[in-house]
């Protein structure tokens, strides 16, 4: 089963991630976590290309194509190996946050998005998606809270980028309103990590 978490800056989505990881190898649930952009070397290579503050000339097709690239070598170097042996696998991040921030927000277009993801990817999509809902405002001040993370090129943004890619969410779920579950993250982190407990393990039991 393939699981994947989204959601803009600040929502919690990797916090949550470790708790319910830790949760599950209480449980002995067999699951292998990972991450996007990186989860393995050449991608966490490209991540530093994308992500770093200097690189403010890139433009966002060549971001699109870097994602892709980076989503693609994880993607099979990492991720379909395990889904063939039958594996659990979270992955902090995957397409949506491509068609939401370089399809939408960025104003590529969701297809066209869409099709350089296929390229890289084929079509395999995750089987369940949770999406942390958050008001950018919100999710914004939780990040200057904490100064441990790290700098990225996207610190810049405006609230207005932060809102579209709000937008862009909500039009990625209009599409796969089967798949993606959303969650209100503008809860205590007890009560988020227990929404998503919740729901994969119903999927899980199924
Ligand atoms: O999930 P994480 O916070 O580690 O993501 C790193 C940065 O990359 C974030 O600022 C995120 O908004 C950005 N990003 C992006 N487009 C993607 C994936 C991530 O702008 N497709």
């Amino acid at each position: 089963l393939f699981i994947t978490f989204e959601g803009p800056e600040g929502a919690g989505k990797s916090t949550v991630l470790q708790q319910i990881v830790k949760r599950m190898q209480e449980e002995k649930i067999e699951v292998l976590a990972t991450r996007e952009p990186g989860g393995i070397e050449i991608a966490e290579k490209i991540r530093e290309v994308i992500l770093n503050p200097a690189h403010t000339a890139m433009n966002e097709r060549a971001e699109a194509l870097l994602y892709a690239a980076a989503r693609s070598q994880h993607f099979y170097e990492k991720v379909l190996p395990a889904l063939q042996k039958g594996k659990l696998v979270l992955c902090d991040r995957f397409i949506d946050s491509s068609l939401a921030y370089q399809g939408y927000a960025r104003g590529i277009g969701i297809d066209e998005v869409l099709a350089i993801n296929e390229f890289a990817i084929g079509k395999r999509l995750p089987d369940i998606t949770i999406l942390f809902d958050i008001e950018p405002e919100v999710g914004l001040a939780r990040i200057q809270k904490h100064s441990s993370r790290e700098v990225n090129r996207l610190d810049v943004e405006s609230l207005a980028f932060h809102n579209k890619v709000r937008e862009g969410y909500q039009e990625v779920i209009k599409r796969y309103p089967e798949r993606i579950k959303v969650v209100n993250a503008d809860q205590s982190l007890e009560q988020v990590v227990e929404e998503v407990w919740n729901i994969l393990t119903k999927v899980l039991n199924e």
